[in-house]
């Protein structure tokens, strides 16, 4: 058997917003999702309450190769491990230069080490690409990669029996706060994103394991509601995408309508400042901007 272990990187210092998760047997020790290089101290202190070192970890199972899930990827491919990453984010781990370049744009140069640490390249020895729903037997335990972009492009969840490993697919749920979905640029498509649903629906697993933050058992519920956020906060977009409205002034009132919808829902100031750091929502501007106009240029 195996145990899973939630660990908490406590990202700019605050608990429950960004998880990796240590899956052990006898023998294997595998995290999904590593943080990001600003939180390393932390993953390693968390190592070591279960005495391991980074030494001891065989194999990292990345969602996607965003900072806040796969930053400190490289440290631990450093450290031995093999990292398992989709077809179409390997590359850049193998050569981060553009993937830091365009979260640079996004987030401010200034703000890249405070934010995110350091990302060095991978050797491609250690990288390797999970294909669809292709096992990889880690010892006695059997992950299956199952691709879910939406969110992004690149996105894997990733199965062992009855738990799912989902990243970003399930949206962003803390402590008893509403789901919402991350809408970063430059990948944002919503109809990809609720195939992705439907794909993970159809597997029926019982329990969730959401980055952001922690374990969900009411799948159902939690889809829907996930869905509705969606198409809320798409249609909001579309309105303005539709009427010129200028970009700043959008992400002005998008993070007042966000909040609104937070404080609506009972959430508190504490509560949504974890999710302002979880899923910063002046960023989902920008990706849902780009995922109308996109739509747009296909018609
Ligand atoms: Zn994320």
């Amino acid at each position: 058997m195996y145990t899973i272990r939630s660990l908490d990187l406590h990202f700019q210092k605050e608990a429950n917003t960004i998880a990796s998760f240590l899956v052990s047997d006898q023998n294997h020790h595998v995290l999904v999702e590593t943080g990001p290089e600003s939180t390393w101290p932390q993953l390693v202190h968390q190592l070591q309450r279960h005495h391991l070192r980074p030494e001891d970890i065989d194999a990292v199972l990345l969602t996607h190769i965003h900072f806040d899930h796969a930053g400190a990827a490289w440290k631990l491919a450093e450290a031995g491990a093999r990292i398992y990453v989709h077809p179409l984010g390997l590359p850049h781990l193998a050569n981060p230069e553009k993937l830091w370049q365009s979260a640079a744009r996004i987030y401010g140069k200034d703000n890249m080490q405070a934010l995110w640490g350091s990302m060095e390249p991978i050797e491609s020895t250690n990288l390797i690409a999970s294909s669809d729903m292709e096992a990889v037997l880690l010892g006695k335990m059997t992950f299956v990669p199952v691709h879910t972009p939406g969110h992004a492009i690149h996105h894997v969840a990733w199965k062992l029996d009855d738990n799912l490993f989902t990243g970003d697919v399930a949206g962003v749920k803390i402590h008893s706060g509403p789901v919402v979905p991350p809408c970063p640029p430059p990948d944002i498509d919503l109809e990809d994103w609720k195939d992705s649903i439907a794909k993970i629906r159809a597997l029926e697993p019982d329990r969730l394991y959401l980055t952001h933050y922690g374990t969900v058992s009411d799948i159902s519920n939690h889809f829907q509601e996930l869905e509705r956020a969606m198409d809320e906060w798409a249609a909001w977009m579309k309105i303005r995408f539709d009427d010129g409205t200028a970009p700043e002034v959008i992400t002005k009132d998008f993070m007042a309508y966000t909040e609104k919808q937070l404080i609506d829902q009972g959430v508190g100031k504490h509560l949504r400042e974890c999710y302002e750091l979880a899923n910063p929502s002046w960023m989902s501007v920008s990706g849902l901007l780009r995922y109308w106009k996109l739509k747009q240029s296909r018609k």
